[in-house]
């Protein structure tokens, strides 16, 4: 009776471990796969969010083009939709469940291979094109409006690099909504302010930031332009050491830095006669390719309001067009760290 009872006993524990060795390895074989599209996703997702850099680049260099626009834009509007339909495959799939994953990947493949062809299309073409950056710094100002409008009339885009004035709040709205490029370039553009301790150089680059998306509404800011430019001098006179953990909390930022290859020259002295600035830049932009000018939207910089056209003009007419800066855009950048 006894020894019946510590048999079935026995026999209980046996089929107990059993079932236990059996869930035990089960588990791991589901983690083990869990494990392994999670990997898989994590790869898929690596691909999309770089053909999502491409195709910013992408967009950002078809809208260069005027002549050929047409051909190319269609074209480019069909892989976009095709990406961001993919993309929102890939978003439900990741909150349903995995088992479309492969059906994804292969529609992947085959929008790669489009956006491949549309890329070395994209990149001939580049090779036979010149691209002018115009950039305004140190605005908004009295001549924001002016320069827009100007901008307007010829149907093209700048780059402003400004610094945060409260009383003209609706100005970086109103270059962003028109379609220009809004940049970082300090809160306040005094040196001492900017540039006397890593700390005080980083509170100025992020209280600019916060400014302008409240008073923007939601834009952020990807591009940056050193006060002085990244090699400037004028930082020793406060800190001679700045430099370095300046470009540096630039990076972790995740902001790009901008210098220029053409002066305009109107931050020599106020009212530098029109006739100087157009010839500054429409010699030095002579044999480039791709140019980035400075200039300076500032109400004192009335000559720059008025050279503005025949810049614009001379530039069409060494074969120019023109484009806004972006955080794709090859960067020229005169100090590195
Ligand atoms: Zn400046």
């Amino acid at each position: 009776m006894r020894s019946s009872i510590l048999r079935r006993y026995r026999n209980t524990v046996w089929i107990l471990s059993i079932l236990l060795l059996l869930a035990i390895c089960f588990s791991v074989f589901l983690g083990i796969s869990y494990s392994r599209q999670q990997t898989e996703i994590q790869q898929l997702q690596n691909r999309l969010t770089e053909m999502q850099i491409d195709l910013c680049e992408l967009q950002d260099a078809l809208n260069l083009s005027k002549n050929d626009r047409a051909l190319q834009q269609e074209k480019f509007e069909s892989v976009q939709s095709s990406y961001e339909q993919l993309q929102k495959s890939y978003d439900s799939l990741l909150s349903s469940g995995v088992e479309n994953y492969k059906e994804l990947e292969s529609e992947y493949q085959n929008l790669q291979t489009e956006y491949d062809i549309l890329l070395h299309r994209y990149q001939e073409y580049k090779n036979t094109v010149k691209v002018a950056y115009l950039t305004f710094d140190d605005g908004v100002s009295v001549n924001t409006n002016k320069i827009l409008n100007i901008l307007d009339e010829y149907e093209i885009h700048a780059t402003f690099f400004a610094n945060w004035q409260s009383w003209g709040q609706k100005w970086y709205s109103e270059i962003v909504n028109r379609g220009h490029t809004l940049g970082n370039h300090c809160a306040s553009h005094d040196w001492e302010d900017i540039y006397s301790s890593p700390e005080a150089f980083l509170q100025q680059v992020t209280l600019y930031q916060e400014n302008v998306k409240k008073a923007t509404g939601g834009y952020i800011p990807q591009i940056f332009r050193f006060p002085g430019g990244s090699n400037n001098t004028i930082h020793k006179n406060y800190n001679p050491n700045v430099m370095p953990a300046a470009i540096q909390s630039i990076r972790e930022l995740g902001l790009t830095y901008f210098d220029w290859n053409v002066d305009s020259g109107d931050a020599e002295r106020n009212h530098v006669p029109a006739e100087t600035l157009i010839s500054n830049v429409l010699t030095s932009a002579k044999n480039k390719k791709s140019i980035i000018v400075l200039m300076h939207d500032t109400g004192a910089k009335d000559t720059t309001v008025e050279a503005l056209p025949f810049i614009i003009e001379g530039l069409r007419d060494q074969g120019y067009i023109f484009s806004v800066l972006t955080q794709y855009t090859e960067p020229i950048q005169f100090r590195k760290q």
